[in-house]
């Protein structure tokens, strides 16, 4: 018995009330902090009570003396050291024969149980207040009904989610009706423009409607047995506004149990809306060297549209010859037609690509071949090539391998990267200029393509800053040429990078990108 008490912290207590003798056992003592020599009293269990307890528990005693009430109560302690613990003394009457009356009771040290509970509390208020103040919405959601209509599924032997959805359109509207937030936090409510609570808890099937492919991708994951699931989509607000959000499905395996998911809403309209700005304010750099850089190679562009002008101004004077003469040979002025009707489609080709670069729009991305690219983006640069002696050799993979690109943009990364290197080797007066652009396949994924020169390679100290924004060791250069380049290869998936590894002994500038497959 005392071994139970000791282990159970729980003393007992056996008062004569008609005599005033009083027994304790020896957890009793324990609790107490008395020593088992002293002889037990009421009062001494009362001097223990903490002040502001006394009066209650003294009247629980005075009760149970007087009329024999049985009592359960709580009170603290007070201990000579100062520390405080938690007691629960419950008591009932024992009546021994007439007048003569015990109280006999059980006291139980729940200390430690009280601790635990107003740390449970604290935990659990931590939690609430995390809900309630963290900036970023939350709902918490009834998990149990939807996983039931799951397991349901499950049941019937569906693998295939998404090919069930695709088959059952009425189940992801029940789905939907499922789906029932029991608790939102007041960022939740700010961010949809709720005026009350309610109107963002119970079943929200208007949430999905900018985006039911969210939820079905979300169900698709919770089916896969996946903890977390996240997506940048679109919601609508309650005032009318469309949202855009990262949205995230949290459902931890110790929440899972209780039945619930979180889902968390960031709003991230501020920031698309500045990263959309930040790539129109890109795109108008972008176009802006673009025309800079037409402006420097027009005397490239006036030799590249001459070229055709002049054979049709001569061949209209032979057209004519054939007609002049005493037979007029029309076969031969057939002839010369076709090829003033060619050489006039060329200067319209080359035309629209002037007018393309020149344009100012938003990319338009199309599957082509790269090889064809580099080679439309030399027509720009023929007549330069020329004028400045430079030897340029292309070395290309096999087979006509596609990129998805923007055209125009691809061209200017292209032109760009061999003024740059014409430009060194020009300016340090390399005795042999040559530049090879050479592609190749690494893997079937991915299409590499480099620049190759013969100048003066990048100096050590600058190859961490060619690509950064107005790095430039041109005189009157703007230093945006690199920058621009990697920013629109990025923008393609790819990656673009700078070393002295040329075999021509000078820079290297070469990037991936993700190939589109062999044209069909
Ligand atoms: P800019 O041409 O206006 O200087 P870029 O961004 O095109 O701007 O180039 C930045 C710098 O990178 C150049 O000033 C030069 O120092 C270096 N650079 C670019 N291309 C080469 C190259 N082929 N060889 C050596 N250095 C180069």
């Amino acid at each position: 018995m005392t071994a139970a008490q000791e282990l159970s912290h729980t003393g007992s207590f056996d008062w004569d009330v008609t005599g005033d003798a009083m027994f304790w056992s020896k957890e009793s003592f324990r609790i107490f902090g008395y020593d088992a020599s002293i002889t037990p009293t009421l009062q001494l269990m009362l001097d223990r009570v903490h002040p502001d307890d006394l009066a209650f528990v003294r009247s629980a005693f005075d009760r149970a003396a007087r009329d024999g009430q049985a009592f359960d109560i709580e009170h603290r302690l007070s201990m000579p050291d100062g520390s405080h613990g938690h007691l629960q003394v419950v008591a009932h009457v024992v009546a021994d024969g007439p007048g003569q009356r015990r109280l006999v009771g059980a006291l139980m040290d729940i200390t430690t149980r009280k601790q635990a509970h107003a740390a449970l509390a604290r935990s659990e208020q931590r939690y609430r207040s995390l809900f309630r103040d963290i900036p970023v919405g939350l709902w918490q959601i009834e998990a149990q009904p939807l996983t039931a209509m799951l397991t349901e599924l499950r049941g019937q032997g569906v693998d295939d989610l998404s090919a069930y959805i695709s088959d059952h359109a009425d189940w992801l509207e029940r789905a939907k009706n499922t789906l029932v937030v029991e608790e939102t936090n007041d960022h939740a409510l700010q961010m949809f423009g709720a005026t009350e609570r309610r109107a963002l808890l119970g079943p929200l099937p208007w949430v999905w409607k900018e985006s039911p492919d969210t939820l079905r991708r979300a169900l698709e994951s919770r089916y896969r047995g996946d903890m977390l699931f996240q997506e940048t989509t679109r919601l609508p607000t309650l005032d009318g506004r469309v949202i855009d959000v990262l949205l995230t499905v949290a459902r931890p395996r110790t929440v899972d149990d209780l039945g619930i998911a979180l889902i968390s809403l960031v709003d991230l309209t501020e920031r698309v809306r500045a990263q959309d700005m930040l790539q129109r304010l890109q795109a108008d750099f972008a176009h802006a060297v673009r025309i800079s850089m037409l402006g420097e190679l027009t005397a490239s562009i006036a030799h590249e549209l001459n070229q055709p002008l002049a054979a049709i101004a001569i061949n209209c004077q032979v057209s004519e010859r054939w007609l002049n003469r005493p037979v007029p040979e029309l076969d031969e002025v057939r002839d010369t037609n076709q090829r003033i009707a060619a050489d006039a489609q060329r200067a319209v080709d080359i035309i629209g690509r002037i007018r393309g670069m020149a344009l100012r729009r938003g990319p338009k991305y199309t599957l082509e071949p790269l090889a064809l690219l580099i080679d439309e983006a030399l027509v720009f640069l023929r007549r330069e090539i020329q004028t400045r002696d430079v030897q340029v050799s292309l070395e290309l993979a096999p087979g006509v391998r596609r990129v998805r690109a923007d055209r125009v943009q691809l061209q200017q990364v292209i032109v760009n990267l061999v003024v740059n290197a014409m430009q060194q080797m020009e300016q340090t007066g390399s005795p042999e200029r040559r530049i090879t652009i050479r592609t190749n396949a690494p893997d079937a994924g991915t299409l590499h393509c480099a620049i190759e020169d013969s100048g003066p390679g990048i100096a050590p100290e600058h190859m961490d800053r060619v690509f950064q924004s107005f790095f430039t060791t041109k005189e009157g250069g703007m230093g945006m040429g690199l920058p621009i380049c990697r920013s629109i290869i990025d923008a393609h998936d790819g990656r673009i990078e700078a070393d002295n590894l040329s075999v021509h002994g000078g820079a290297r500038f070469h990037f991936t990108l993700p190939s589109a497959g062999a044209a069909p």
